[in-house]
């Protein structure tokens, strides 16, 4: 697949990267993400994913916009409010760009669907606003064997994660065995400011595009650390845990 002078003047910025090249462009062009949840890190993930011409998309939420969604998810606008997010992002992202193809699911992810909606997909984003849906998400990916580029955000504060099991990086339940025993919905009750959200997404987007790319060491298990109060970012070990409930025997 030779890409268009369109493309390669859209591109013409990533593509002057040694990393990424033309080579890299076309393979963006050929990847197909799952994002899961578009709501504060979904908004920033599915904008810089389209925008760097990721050719395939899929968005699942079973939300429609509400008001108070607009300080942080910066994909809809006011008039948006009481539409389904899974179509507004994707209309949103097809209006940036039309290279492109979004398909958008109003619905929830659980065990019963996560698995046929991952095994479709070469990386999986976890931007999930509920522990169900993240672990059915988690154990899809090892199942699958697909990458997860999973992040969460609270206050000033957030962090991110790739599961690669498949790579020998650790799975999702290596860091969290299993879900904690009251499914609370923490950003209703805590808060959250909106750039905070930006800021992990637009990481999370980054390791999404490494990935494809098949650039850096991220699917080796690390734990990144965003204190968004303190302006500090850490990169911590995350092996894979022998005695893991979920990946422990293989
Ligand atoms: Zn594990």
């Amino acid at each position: 697949m030779a890409l268009t002078s369109g493309q390669n003047m859209r591109y013409a910025r990533q593509i002057l990267l040694p990393e990424v090249s033309g080579a890299g462009q076309e393979a963006l062009l050929a990847a197909r993400v799952l994002v899961v949840g578009a709501g504060g890190l979904g908004a920033p993930v599915l904008l810089y994913l389209a925008a760097a011409g990721v050719g395939r998309i899929v968005i699942a939420d079973d939300d429609a916009v509400t008001l108070s969604n607009l300080q942080r998810q910066v994909l809809y606008e006011t008039a948006d409010v009481g539409r389904p997010k899974a179509a507004c992002a994707a209309a949103r992202l097809a209006a940036l760009n039309p290279d492109a193809a979004v398909e958008a699911l109003a619905l929830r992810v659980s065990a019963a669907n996560a698995a046929e909606l991952v095994a479709a997909c070469d990386v999986a984003v976890d931007c999930c606003d509920n522990f169900g849906s993240r672990f059915a998400l988690g154990d899809a990916c090892l199942a699958e064997g697909k990458p997860l580029v999973s992040a969460a955000v609270q206050g000033f504060s957030g962090q991110l994660a790739v599961f690669d099991p498949a790579h020998g990086g650790p799975c999702f339940r290596c860091f969290n065995p299993a879900p904690p025993p009251r499914d609370g919905r923490a950003c209703e009750e805590i808060g959250i400011l909106g750039a905070v959200a930006g800021m992990v997404g637009a990481a999370q987007a980054l390791a999404v595009l490494k990935l494809i790319l098949g650039l850096g060491d991220d699917a080796q298990g690390f734990l990144q650390v965003f204190d968004g109060l303190a302006g500090t970012a850490r990169r911590v070990r995350l092996p894979r845990d022998p005695a893991c409930p979920a990946c422990g025997g293989r």
